[in-house]
């Protein structure tokens, strides 16, 4: 008998439909083919357009039933023209975040061969690390209540010891799994900016400090705009960085950049029951409904959730799919016949669906 997990879907704003239905095909597709596992989809209401009807972003109902969900889907929430009350935007993927404490952000910086760099890398150089980004605390802390007065505005940065050393453990786990399938060095990087900022000391003390139960791992650290610098001229030499929530959130962007483009970026946010499995981009009102979205970072988003599930539930053909719907992926990118628009392509969301499908 096949494990059934119960899957969670977010449909959310804009796109964000239209580059879900292709990763849930794909996944249905996958586990059509497996005796080892299958998947249940529930689609949950939430996200800007659910406010506007319903008055609330992220219902209760919701919130309960993806918490106890294996595992959940996330596209794009948020809508530029609708906000809460106080002006600000709706983003109950974060109150998700903070809501199931998924304190680790996974954002993957992947380039295969015939990627979509910009970098000019060497034909046998191959860059595949990993960002972990504090996704609960950090300068999001204030988020939303931050003081603004006439003349002066101020926001918080917290750290806690209880969430780095969740985060530091979480980071040399992680580079402990990727070393023993060779995909990694076994290094874990801290970057912060402790030379100016006593918050960082205190988060590179706490990193130490965990560094030393995992004698395998290489533990060292760096500073956020030096690493800015180097995932530029050097990304080759990185396994696993971990960082602060807003160095994270700027540094993740530069990654998804490496890689080609927003449209190629997944992530993972993951705390020690929950995960939520989403793009980098966001809801993108300018092309939605125009059936033109790049339907890629969903798809390999989907692919991080499997693997996440596989390792988690010790079903190792869950993990294989993933990484053959991952070079499914990597293969139409090589292609370059079948991109969509904001890759140079002339392909639809469709079309591109049908590639990857067919690459599968
Ligand atoms: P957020 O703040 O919610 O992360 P954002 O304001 O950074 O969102 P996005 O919605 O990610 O912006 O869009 C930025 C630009 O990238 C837009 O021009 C959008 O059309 C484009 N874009 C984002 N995602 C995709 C995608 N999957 N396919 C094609 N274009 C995309």
């Amino acid at each position: 008998m096949p494990t059934t997990f119960q899957i969670a879907v977010f449909n959310g704003d804009g796109i964000g439909p239209e580059v879900m239905a292709p990763a849930v095909d794909l996944l249905r597709i996958l586990a059509r083919g497996s005796a080892d596992y299958d998947f249940e989809f529930e689609i949950l209401p939430a996200g800007a357009a659910h406010f506007a009807k319903a008055g609330e972003s992220l219902p209760q109902t919701s919130l309960d039933k993806a918490r106890a969900a294996d595992a959940i889907l996330l596209s794009a929430m948020g809508l530029p023209e609708i906000r809460y009350p106080d002006g600000t935007e709706i983003s109950p993927q974060i109150e998700l975040r903070k809501e199931l404490n998924l304190f680790a952000g996974v954002r993957p910086v992947r380039i295969a061969s015939g990627a979509l760099t910009p970098l000019a890398l060497p034909t046998d150089e191959r860059v595949d690390f990993v960002l972990v980004r504090e996704s609960t605390e950090g300068l999001f802390h204030t988020q939303g209540c931050g003081h603004v007065g006439q003349d002066l505005a101020e926001e918080t940065l917290r750290i806690t010891r209880a969430t780095s050393e969740k985060l530091f453990h979480f980071s040399f786990d992680l580079a402990r799994q990727r070393k023993a399938t060779g995909l990694g060095s076994g290094r874990v990087t801290c970057v912060d900016k402790a030379n100016v900022f006593r918050a960082f000391a205190f988060f590179r003390e706490i990193f130490d400090d965990i560094a030393r139960a995992y004698p395998d791992i290489t533990a060292d650290h760096a500073y956020v705009d030096a690493t800015a610098l180097s995932m530029v001229q050097n990304p080759q030499n990185f396994d696993v960085l971990v960082t602060e929530n807003m160095f994270g959130d700027i540094l993740s962007d530069l990654g998804a950049g490496l890689m080609g483009g927003l449209g190629l970026a997944p992530s993972g946010d993951i705390g020690t029951d929950n995960a939520v499995f989403q793009p980098c981009h966001g809801s993108a009102p300018d092309i939605a409904g125009q059936g033109v979205a790049n339907p890629m970072a969903m798809i390999l988003s989907s692919a991080m959730m499997m693997d996440w599930l596989g390792n988690k539930h010790k079903i190792t053909s869950l993990c294989d799919d993933a990484h053959r719907l991952q070079s499914a992926v990597d293969q139409v990118i090589a292609n370059r016949n079948r991109l969509t628009p904001d890759l140079g392509g002339k392909t639809d969301t469709i079309g591109c669906f049908h590639a990857v499908k067919a690459a599968l």
